[in-house]
């Protein structure tokens, strides 16, 4: 059976004048499954028994379910959610004074096998659909409410998979989050991270996104971030800056690099000046973020002297950068530690 929310606006309109409905009730249905994100036809309560009915006979919804739920001693909530094919996906939940963040997965495992991240030593097995990722923050949304009182301020796409190599489900997903038709929230509370698919950011550019960009940069240079990241072979440092700048000229936003900082690896004062190169080329502010430490993974987490001195260093060049602790660690929800267990 056929999953009602892979049909556009226009393919439920044509199914519901196949059955004999007026067009007026489709736009009825879409706005149950991306305004009011309803799970099932019968919470539809303005169409008539008989059409649910018929609609349940028709289609079915691949919804995604949460099956195991952790709660770090620091707040942070992880969620691993089984899909209607019986794969599983985590997401996280991360509060702090204001705000309230979801970071999201886009695909099952990963192709890119990054060598600090655990997600990467699951084999990539399918992109999720716009719904899934949908799912995944209707979900972290209920435990944002639940813990803190209030929603969802946040959105990132940061979990297991590569976004711009799920491109059009992501981008799908986020026209489902911020628009006026879906839940409406800011495009520029919603962040995308990618690892640097320069063809994905020049395409985000020409079609005029309004959300924000983020790189997981981890390293200034190529040679350095060839032997972590194998997607630099493919798509060279300054080949992803110059889409960077092209991003930027197209939308005004500015470009967050995110560094985790890696104990002897990249976290010498050569390596903050290499950045701080890297950082003069395009309009960008600089996320510092604290390792944790992967079963198997020979990157080890910066020591904290090493890290005073390199943001030191980089605030005396007057770089805009942030230290982000991590948060979750005590249940593997922290950054690169999403692997699936379940
Ligand atoms: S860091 Fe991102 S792109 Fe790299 S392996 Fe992990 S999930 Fe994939």
């Amino acid at each position: 059976m056929k999953d009602i929310r892979s049909l556009s606006l226009a393919e439920i309109t044509e199914a519901l004048v196949a059955l004999g409905e007026p067009k007026f009730r489709a736009k009825q249905i879409h706005e149950w499954l991306w305004q009011k994100s309803v799970r099932g036809f019968d919470e539809m309560t303005n169409l008539s028994k008989p059409l649910r009915e018929k609609l349940n006979a028709q289609f079915s919804f691949f919804l995604v379910e949460e099956f195991v739920v952790q709660k770090s001693k620091d707040g942070t909530v992880k969620i691993a959610m089984a899909l209607h094919d019986k794969r599983v996906v985590e997401g996280v939940m991360i509060p702090d004074d204001e705000r309230s963040t979801a970071c999201v997965s886009s695909q099952v495992g990963c192709s890119l096998s990054c060598s600090f991240c655990a997600t990467g030593f699951l084999k990539r097995e399918r992109n999720l659909e716009a719904s899934e990722i949908y799912d995944q923050i209707y979900l972290l949304n209920q435990h944002a409410k639940a813990h803190n009182g209030r929603g969802l301020t946040n959105i990132v796409y940061m979990g297991m998979g590569e976004p711009l190599l799920n491109y059009d489900n992501v981008m799908q997903s986020i026209r489902y989050i911020t628009s006026p038709e879906g839940l409406n929230m800011a495009a520029r509370r919603v962040t995308v991270s990618t690892s640097g698919i320069e063809r994905g950011i020049r395409r985000m550019a020409d079609e005029g996104v309004k959300f924000n960009l983020a790189l997981s940069l981890h390293a200034p240079t190529n040679d350095k971030r060839e032997t972590i990241m194998d997607i630099n072979k493919s798509n060279k440092l300054e080949d992803v800056i110059d889409a960077l700048n092209y991003f930027y000229e197209k939308t005004g936003n500015k470009i967050t690099f995110e560094y985790i900082l890696f104990d002897g690896f990249n976290d010498s004062i050569e390596d903050a000046d290499n950045l701080i190169k890297l950082y003069k080329q395009v309009p960008a502010f600089i996320n510092l973020i604290e390792y944790n430490n992967v079963e198997g993974v020979t990157l080890k987490k910066a020591k904290a002297e090493k890290r005073d001195a390199f943001v030191a260093h980089l605030r005396k060049h007057n770089i805009e950068v942030a230290v982000r602790r991590s948060r979750g660690k005590d249940i593997d929800a922290a950054c690169g530690q999403l692997a699936n267990k379940h």
